[in-house]
């Protein structure tokens, strides 16, 4: 009936204003983070699991907001992709990091690669490529010691464009790995044809490990694929010793995870990984 028509496109609607509504506020207080010293990094090690030394550290971004408390990049990186906020938030990310990088090695601390997440929507930004330069350049950290995490989907449109930019980079010195490997739809030819240097299996595949077969397949085949391309492969998302020990036995020997360490604040990171090292 007309009635009913009525209470359900006005019942869509306040659905849609609430969502909209929160969006909004969200997105005004990312706007704000930005400038209010709101986000921070923290570091999550990348051990070498046979010599149990850190070979590296992924950054990853953490928001608190003042007026909405803690919030999960889960939530405010598609929101951040979505409203082009990420591109602003994104240089921060990168610079940060390599600032803090560099201020470590300044400290005598034996040099350690950070990986930077980075977004599509970043990537394909026309200045991305002169952004990274600048930063490098800014915060004087060499190239070797910086990574760039993209995702597969990257590799889905503008292959030529994509390569392109990648050797770009790789011509600079800085090293490519793909993030979330395996959940992406791409075709496996590009692993040929991009100039990367890892892939990391994404947590997925890695959960559940001990009892789900497919996992365990996907995980070896990922592995031995990496192996055959000459790409280092690195597993995200180890909790438990089971899975370290079937990643280990398959040749994955580095990994990423709760078991050795969570992300932690630069402070606590340089107390837990970098002081036993200094060199
Ligand atoms: P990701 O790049 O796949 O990062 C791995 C996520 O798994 C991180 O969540 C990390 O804290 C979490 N993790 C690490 N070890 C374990 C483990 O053993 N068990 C479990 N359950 N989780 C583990 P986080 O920090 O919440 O980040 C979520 C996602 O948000 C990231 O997934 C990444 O896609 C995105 N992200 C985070 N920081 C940035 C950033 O600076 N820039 C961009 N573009 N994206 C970011
Ligand atoms: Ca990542
Ligand atoms: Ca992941
Ligand atoms: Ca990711």
């Amino acid at each position: 009936s007309k009635e009913s028509g009525r209470n359900s496109y006005s019942f869509f609607t306040q659905e849609m204003n609430h969502d909209y509504q929160k969006k909004m506020v969200l997105e005004k207080a990312l706007r704000k983070a930005l400038h209010s010293n709101e986000l921070k990094i923290v570091y999550q090690p990348k051990m070498d699991i046979e010599t149990n030394s850190i070979t590296g550290m992924e950054a990853l971004v953490r928001w608190e907001s003042s007026e909405l408390g803690m919030i999960s990049p889960t939530e405010f990186i598609p929101l951040a992709e979505e409203t082009g906020i990420i591109l602003p938030l994104g240089e921060w990310v990168l610079k940060s990091a390599c600032f803090q990088n560099k201020i470590w090695q300044d400290m005598g601390y034996t040099p350690i690669p950070v990986s930077v997440n980075i977004s599509m929507r970043q990537f394909y930004d026309d200045n991305f490529v002169e952004s990274v330069m600048n930063i490098l350049k800014e915060t004087n950290l060499g190239a070797h010691y910086l990574d760039l995490e993209i995702t597969e989907s990257i590799s889905m449109t503008n292959i030529n464009s994509v390569i392109c930019r990648l050797n770009d980079l790789k011509a600079m010195g800085i090293s490519i790995s793909i993030d979330d490997f395996g959940t992406g739809y791409s075709s496996l030819s590009y692993l040929k044809k991009f100039p990367i240097n890892s892939l990391k299996i994404d947590r997925s595949f890695v959960k559940d490990i001990t009892s789900n077969s497919e996992n365990r397949a996907i995980v070896k085949t990922i592995i031995s694929m990496a192996n055959n391309l000459n790409l280092d492969v690195i597993a995200e998302g180890v909790e438990t010793e089971e899975e370290l020990l079937f990643l280990k036995s398959n040749g994955c020997l580095v990994v990423q995870g709760y078991l050795f360490s969570p992300p932690l604040s630069g402070e606590e990171f340089e107390r837990t990984f970098l002081e036993q090292h200094k060199g």
